[in-house]
């Protein structure tokens, strides 16, 4: 259920109806929007007496929330939620650019990717210090000791810097060494995963899974925004299809839907998606002109070379040109890149 007050409504009054809703044994949810203050009530709505609750002075009305996820749903947060992470702002008019290469390997690696990207106005690195690999016997990442890499990169370079997280008990240490955490596409649905970043302080790129539907992957927001972080941060990165010739099939008609259905921001990553380079560039910018809020993409010194996903991971001549041209196409949708 949805309480709906106008946004001039007084703490007393807030905070006596976050009250009634607490002893019912539910959850408040308080959103304060442009014109109006919303209390979304998180639980079964039938213990609250809804007559006494609209007979207030400060109620404008009551209304059931349709939506089988609550705080992740448009129907609570009308306006667009803003995920802003040292003043890089997720979900606003501006577009985002996350770019970094595939794994953590070494400290050249990074440095050297690192500074060509700031050079570029990137302000967001990307890298995986644990990797999610097909095989046991693939490269696994350097774990911490590719967080230390990145925290090393985040401190001389000045850029906001993200990892993925795998296991629930390394996202404390992951935490420490990063600005934003990343939940990657093989743990959509790791659920005490989810609970955990919800825990922390940190904004959570949380991508869809190779088959999760959209309100599976809604509920999985949910469940970290119940444990209290709402900075969420959705990544489209491809769905698996009939079609052998991409990795992935990425679905950029999730980007309208999810618009309307939430007022959390999403971005799109091509490069798990495609699989190879060729597609990136097209695929970048279709994205940007159905409405993401940014991209994340896969650059390294030399991809051929890298300890994975060789084949996806641009080079960084060819994100340069490809940046450039969505600049274009993000000021043909009226947004600009920070
Ligand atoms: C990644 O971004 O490094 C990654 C492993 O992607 P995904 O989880 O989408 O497969
Ligand atoms: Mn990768």
């Amino acid at each position: 259920m949805i309480i709906v007050m106008d946004k001039g409504v007084s703490q007393k009054n807030l905070n006596h109806l976050v009250e009634v809703v607490e002893k019912a044994g539910l959850k408040a949810h308080i959103i304060k929007g442009t014109s109006k203050t919303i209390i979304g009530v998180i639980g079964n709505a039938n213990k609250l007496d809804k007559d006494s609750i609209n007979a207030l002075d400060f109620v404008e009305k009551i209304m059931p929330i349709q939506k089988p996820y609550k705080r992740a749903s448009r129907e609570v947060h009308p306006d667009n939620t803003v995920v802003d992470v040292k003043g890089i702002k997720f979900g606003s008019d501006d577009l985002v650019m996350i770019a970094g290469p595939c794994s953590v390997e070494s400290e050249d690696q990074m440095f050297e990717i690192a500074n060509a990207l700031k050079k570029m106005g990137v302000k967001v690195f990307r890298s995986s210090a644990y990797k999610p690999r097909t095989s046991p016997y693939a490269f696994q990442g350097l774990g911490e000791k590719g967080l230390k890499i990145i925290d090393k990169v985040r401190k001389e370079t000045g850029l906001i810097v993200e990892t993925e997280v795998m296991d629930p008990r390394n996202v404390e240490v992951a935490a420490k060494y990063v600005d934003i955490l990343r939940i990657g596409a093989r743990n959509t649905q790791n659920f005490d995963l989810l609970k955990e970043v919800g825990k922390t302080n940190k904004p959570v790129i949380l991508k869809n899974g190779i088959a999760t539907t959209v309100e599976e992957w809604l509920f999985a927001a949910e469940y970290i925004m119940n444990e209290g972080n709402n900075n969420v941060i959705l990544c489209e990165r491809g769905i698996r299809t009939f079609e052998p010739l991409t990795r992935n099939t990425l679905n950029l008609s999730v980007i309208p839907i999810l618009k309307k259905l939430t007022h959390l921001p999403i971005i799109v990553d091509p490069c798990h998606a495609a699989g190879t380079r060729g597609p990136i560039p097209a695929l970048s910018k279709a994205a940007i002109a159905v409405g993401a809020d940014g991209l994340m993409v896969e650059v390294h010194n030399d991809p051929e070379h890298a300890l994975s996903d060789q084949s996806q991971q641009l080079k960084i001549k060819e994100f340069e040109t490809m940046y450039a041209d969505l600049k274009k196409i993000g000021l043909a949708v009226g947004r600009k890149f920070v």
